[in-house]
C-alpha cells in the first residue's frame, strides 16, 4: 500500500506536471511552426503570382510568333505579282490577327513596298503602307544583323497602338523587308479574351505604358497586383495579375491556422483531462483494494465468530456436563440460531459474488410480495426473540400479485432485517404497502439512523458506515449492495428515509 502511494505521489506531483509542460510545449511548437508555414505560404503566393504573370505574357508572344511564322512559310519573296496569294488561302484560321503583308525592297534608295496582300482590302491598307515606310521604317533597326531575324515593332502613332513582325531576306543580290501588320484591337478583342478567360473575375488585365487599361478590368479592388511587360510582340504593354487569388488563399490560412490552433487547445485539453481521468481512476481504485482488503478481514471475522460460538457449544453438550434440560435447550438455540448466521452469510458472500461477476441470474415468476416477506420474518423471528427484539409485521391488504424472484426478494428482505436488528435492536417493524406504480418494503428501526453524507455511500459494494457511539458492529459491507442489486432487477430502488422521531426506513421498491 505504501508503494501505491508512494506511485500515485510521484503521478500527482512529478509525472503529471511533467506532461502538462509537455502538452504546453508542444501546443506552443505547433502554433509557431503553423505560423512560420503561413508566411512561407505567404511568399509561395507571391511566386506563384509571378509565374502567373510570365505564363500570361509568354503565352501571347508565342500564339504572335507562331502566326509570323506561318506567314513565313507562306510567302514567296521572289514571286511579286503573287506574294501574298497562298497565305491569304489559310490566313483566317492560321494567323487571325494579320491584318496585311507588306515587301518593302530595302536596296531601293526611296525603300518601295513592292507588293502588298491583305485580308480587307481599302483605303486603310495604303494609310498603313505610308505610316509604314515614312514612320516606322525609322525605328525597325534595319542596319542592325542579324537581318533575317524575326523582330517586332511595338509603336503607337497617333494615340493608336501599331504592332509590326518583320524580317529581311536576301533575293537575287537584293534586300527585302516582309512587314507583318498585326491588328491590334483585333489582338485586345480576340485573342486576349481567348488567351485571358479569368480577366472576367477581375484577375488579370493589360495596362499600355501609361498604365491605362487595355484590356480587362481594373485591379485595384482585388488587392496587391503583379504586373509583367510583353518581352517580345506588345512589349510595350504589361499583362497584371491580382493577388486575389493570394489573398483568398490566405484568408483560407488564416481560417485553417485558427482551425489547427482550436483543435490543438482542444488536443491539449482532452490529454490534461485523460490524466485528470487517470488520476481520479487511480485514486478510486485504490480506495476499492483498501475497502476490498477489509471486506476480506470482515467476512473472515464474521465466519469466525459464530463458527467458534457453535464450536463451544457443541463441545459443551459432548462432554455432557450440562445437566439443566433448559440449558441444553438454550445452547441448541444458540447451535442452530449461529449457523443460521453462517448459512446467510455465505450465501449472502456467494450471491455478491454472483453479481460482481454479472452472472446472478435471476428466475422470475407470479408471486405474492407479502408471502415472500412473510417468509422472510419468520426466518428472522428466532434471533429476534432470542435477542430481545420485537418483530412487527403489517401487510397491507390485498397485495397483487407481480413478476418477482422469491428467492432473491427473501434475501433481500433478510438483510434489511438482520441490519436493523445488528444496528438497532429494539424494536423493528416491516411493513409492505402499495404505492403508484410499485410496491414497497418498509423496514422501520428505532436506532442511531444514518447520518445524510452516509445515506447514498452505504448502498456501495464494501461501504461500511461511520459506528455510531463507537459500538463496534461486525459485517462485511455487501449486505445492502445486495439489496439495491436486487431490487433493480425487479425494476424498483432501495434507499434509507430518516424515522420520525429517531431511526431508519430502509425501503425496497419493485414494479408492480
Ligand atoms: P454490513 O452491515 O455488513 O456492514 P451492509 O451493506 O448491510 O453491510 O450495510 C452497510 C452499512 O450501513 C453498515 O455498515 C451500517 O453502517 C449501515 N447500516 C445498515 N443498516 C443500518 C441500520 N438499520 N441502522 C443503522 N445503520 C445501518
Amino acid at each position: 500500500m505504501a508503494d501505491q502511494t508512494r506511485r500515485e505521489r510521484v503521478l500527482a506531483f512529478f509525472l503529471l506536471p511533467v506532461i502538462v509542460v509537455a502538452v504546453l510545449v508542444l501546443a506552443g511548437v505547433m502554433f509557431r511552426s503553423s505560423f512560420q508555414l503561413e508566411k512561407l505560404r505567404e511568399q509561395s503566393v507571391v511566386e506563384a503570382t509571378l509565374l502567373l504573370a510570365n505564363e500570361k505574357a509568354d503565352r501571347l508572344d508565342k500564339n504572335i510568333i507562331d502566326q509570323d511564322n506561318a506567314v513565313r512559310s507562306t510567302v514567296d519573296v521572289s514571286d511579286r505579282s503573287g506574294f501574298g496569294s497562298r497565305w491569304l488561302e489559310t490566313a483566317a484560321i492560321q494567323t487571325p490577327t494579320v491584318r496585311a503583308v507588306l515587301l518593302i525592297d530595302l536596296t531601293a534608295p526611296r525603300h518601295d513596298v513592292v507588293a502588298i496582300a491583305s485580308r480587307a482590302p481599302g483605303p486603310e491598307n495604303e494609310r498603313f503602307r505610308r505610316l509604314c515606310v515614312e514612320f516606322m521604317l525609322g525605328e525597325m533597326k534595319i542596319d542592325v544583323p542579324p537581318y533575317d531575324q524575326l523582330r517586332h515593332l511595338h509603336t503607337t502613332y497617333r494615340g493608336q497602338s501599331y504592332l509590326v513582325s518583320h524580317w529581311q531576306t536576301e533575293r537575287h543580290g537584293r534586300r527585302y523587308l516582309t512587314v507583318v501588320w498585326h491588328d491590334v484591337p483585333r489582338i485586345v478583342h480576340d485573342l486576349f479574351s481567348t488567351l485571358y478567360p479569368d480577366s472576367a473575375q477581375s484577375r488579370v488585365n493589360v495596362s499600355d505604358q501609361d498604365g491605362r487599361i487595355v484590356f480587362g478590368k481594373s485591379l485595384a479592388r482585388k488587392g496587391p497586383v503583379l504586373g509583367r511587360q510583353f518581352e517580345t510582340t506588345l512589349y510595350k504593354w504589361s499583362v497584371n495579375v491580382s493577388m486575389a487569388s493570394g489573398e483568398e488563399l490566405a484568408q483560407a490560412v488564416q481560417r485553417r491556422r485558427v482551425l489547427e490552433m482550436v483543435l490543438v487547445g482542444l488536443s491539449s485539453l482532452v490529454v490534461i483531462f485523460g490524466l485528470i481521468v487517470i488520476v481520479v481512476a487511480a485514486a478510486q481504485e485504490r480506495r476499492l483494494a483498501n475497502l476490498k482488503s477489509d471486506f476480506v478481514a470482515n467476512v473472515s471475522h464474521e465466519l469466525k465468530t459464530p463458527l467458534s460460538l457453535v464450536r463451544m457449544f457443541s463441545e459443551l453438550l459432548q462432554s455432557g456436563r450440562v445437566e439443566s434440560e433448559e440449558k441444553r435447550r438454550q445452547y441448541l438455540q444458540i447451535i442452530v440460531g449461529e449457523s443460521d448466521r453462517l448459512a446467510s452469510l455465505i450465501e449472502n458472500v456467494l450471491d455478491f459474488a454472483k453479481v460482481e461477476r454479472g452472472r446472478q441470474a435471476y428466475h422470475f415468476a407470479d408471486g405474492n410480495l407479502g408471502e415472500v416477506v412473510v417468509r422472510a420474518v419468520d426466518v428472522c423471528r428466532v434471533r429476534a426473540e432470542r435477542e430481545g427484539t420485537e418483530l412487527e409485521l403489517d401487510l397491507a391488504p390485498g397485495l397483487p400479485n407481480v413478476r418477482l424472484d422469491e428467492r432473491a426478494l427473501e434475501i433481500a428482505v433478510i438483510n434489511l432485517i438482520d441490519n436493523a436488528m445488528k444496528y438497532a435492536p429494539g424494536r423493528v417493524s416491516v411493513a409492505v404497502v402499495a404505492s403508484s406504480g410499485t410496491l414497497e418494503v418498509r423496514v422501520t428501526d428505532r436506532g442511531p439512523g444514518i447520518v445524510p453524507e452516509d445515506r447514498k455511500r452505504i448502498f456501495e459494494r464494501f461501504v461500511r458506515g461511520k459506528p455510531s457511539e463507537g459500538k463496534q458492529v461486525r459485517g462485511s459491507g455487501i449486505g445492502l449492495a445486495l439489496v439495491k442489486h436486487i431490487a433493480e432487477a425487479h425494476g424498483g430502488k432501495a434507499w434509507v428515509e430518516p424515522a420520525v422521531p429517531k431511526g431508519s426506513v430502509f425501503v425496497l421498491s419493485v414494479t408492480r
